[in-house]
């Protein structure tokens, strides 16, 4: 039987998303919480085009330890605030076993980056909660090994499983990463879990995340991640995969006419 994960979430009618249910859900955000005014701008924006989640980075995991890496706890402390505010479940990443209390008080949805797929005290620890928790496959991650990685989570108790597709490795260096979305019929196939995608770390390219997300949903993933800036290009962190709100909107009918056709 496929799982349905439940978000709380004070902007949907009965105050829950499902999630591997019917509907195609919006999780949508900048990639990192910078400052107040710019969550703000963001989750206003979002919100007012049908996201129901608010993504946003805390702890960030850098590929160079000289890149931003967030505002820690302050980066949180904002985000629950824009839940307050907007009434948007909070998705946000958590790094670090002895981090998952903290990050629990404030998100609705634990991330778990492709970096720490295989983080095995990590997945033992998010299991030991209830919180729902996505798991982004590794960047150079088999099938199994991403499957058994749930099965970690899984194992300890929390049913609340949800994959994420935010590509993979390959020889391609046009792309950030390349985006199979054959992930998402084949996940289906093989998994109960809810699948979602994310187009914009799939990619790392603006002008792709639009045309991304619809192949996703066509694909019959069950959410979409996308990262929003309201100045992509002065963003601190992965400005070039973020896309501004205008695109935003542009793409949020173009997203309905999809789900609506299939
Ligand atoms: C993110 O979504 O902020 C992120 C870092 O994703 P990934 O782990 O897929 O690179």
């Amino acid at each position: 039987e496929d799982t349905v994960v439940e978000v709380p979430s004070a902007c949907v009618d009965g105050g829950m998303v499902r999630i591997g249910g019917s509907e195609v859900v919006m999780m949508a955000g900048p990639c990192t919480v910078e400052s107040e005014k710019q969550l703000m701008t963001t989750a206003a924006a979002v919100r007012k085009e049908g996201a129901v989640i608010l993504r946003g980075g805390a702890f960030k995991p850098s590929t160079s330890p000289y890149g931003f890496r967030g505002l820690g706890e302050e980066g949180l402390k904002l985000l629950a605030k824009a839940r307050d505010e907007f009434g948007m479940a909070i998705i946000t990443e958590v790094m670090t076993p002895t981090d998952v209390a903290m990050v629990c008080e404030y998100a609705d949805i634990l991330q778990i980056g492709t970096r720490n797929m295989q983080n095995y005290m990590l997945l033992d620890e998010v299991g030991r909660t209830r919180k729902p928790v996505v798991l982004k496959r590794g960047m150079s991650a088999t099938f199994e090994e991403w499957l058994l990685a749930a099965e970690y989570v899984l194992s300890q108790g929390n049913r609340n499983v949800i994959l994420c597709e935010r590509g993979i490795r390959t020889f391609e260096k046009t792309t950030r990463n390349t985006m199979d979305i054959s992930a998402i019929p084949l996940i289906k196939r093989l998994s109960h879990l809810p699948i979602i995608s994310d187009p914009s770390q799939g990619t790392g390219r603006r002008d792709l995340v639009g045309p991304m997300s619809l192949a996703s949903v066509a694909a019959g993933t069950d959410a979409l991640l996308i990262e929003v800036h309201p100045n992509p290009d002065e963003a601190l962190k992965d400005g070039a995969q973020s896309v501004t709100i205008e695109q935003f909107r542009a793409l949020m009918p173009q997203i309905h006419a999809i789900a609506a056709a299939i």
